[in-house]
């Protein structure tokens, strides 16, 4: 079988792209990389230091200085990899409420996309890997050999979230989270420094009718072909 080296999946929020290449990573044997979990960890550390979020400066600085690890899942709770900073286990809390609603305010400091974009390039670059995010196809890693640009209807990604919170306890109301998906990817997609877009050599695939096995057997084929 004829196989890529370096997969690129980008997309608005909660389109599917973890799930995606979760799946994809294990099934080629390649390492999986989020870098959403990047900008959430930056993020929580933030507002665990009480640093203003509107203080450019020093929230570029930690951007810069604080090594943030990532590793493979060390509790079968559902992770995908451990993130841990300042030797504490994050993997849960940068996926809480708050982290979401600042954390595209703390990505569209250039100072930060530039810090994490230089390791996550470096983690890329060694091949073998799906790396999902942003700006992954069209700033991290241009020259990958498949970039995929996941998109599904706002109302399709509120309403997926909204089942995936509730199937696990959760309660949470669909116009919420359907105001905070819009809001994310309009902060996303407007900034001046790697502004989500497909890139012009990707696949787009448009999920809205599409369950989450078909858009893995598209994504298989194309990277087996
Ligand atoms: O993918 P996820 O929802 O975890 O990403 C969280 C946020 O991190 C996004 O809304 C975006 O602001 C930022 N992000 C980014 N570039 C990436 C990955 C994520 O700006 N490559």
């Amino acid at each position: 079988m004829a196989i890529v080296s370096i997969i690129a999946i980008d997309g608005p929020a909660a389109s599917g792209k973890s799930t995606l290449g979760f799946r994809l990573a294990e099934a080629l044997g390649y390492l999986y990389f989020d870098t959403g979990l990047m900008y959430r960890a930056v993020t929580w550390l933030v507002l665990d230091r009480h640093i203003a979020i509107t203080n450019q400066a020093a929230v570029t600085l930690l951007a810069e200085e604080i090594p943030i690890d990532v590793s493979p899942p060390s509790l079968a709770d559902g992770r995908a990899c451990d993130v841990v900073v300042d030797h504490r286990d994050i993997t849960w809390e940068i996926r809480k409420p708050e982290i979401e609603i600042n954390v595209s305010m703390v990505s569209a400091y250039p100072g930060v996309r530039e810090a994490l974009t230089l390791q996550q390039r470096r983690i890329g670059l060694r091949g073998r890997v799906v790396m999902v995010g942003r700006d992954i196809g069209t700033i991290v890693l241009p020259d990958a050999d498949i970039k995929i640009y996941l998109d599904a209807s706002a109302e399709e990604r509120a309403h997926r979230r909204h089942q995936e919170i509730t199937a696990r306890g959760g309660k949470v109301n669909y116009e919420d989270i359907l105001a905070k998906v819009i809001e994310r990817d309009r902060i996303d997609s407007t900034r001046v420094v790697a502004p989500l877009k497909p890139a012009q050599d990707a696949v787009i695939i448009d999920s809205d009718h599409l369950d989450a096995d078909t858009v893995f057997e598209k994504v298989f084929d194309l990277c087996k072909s």
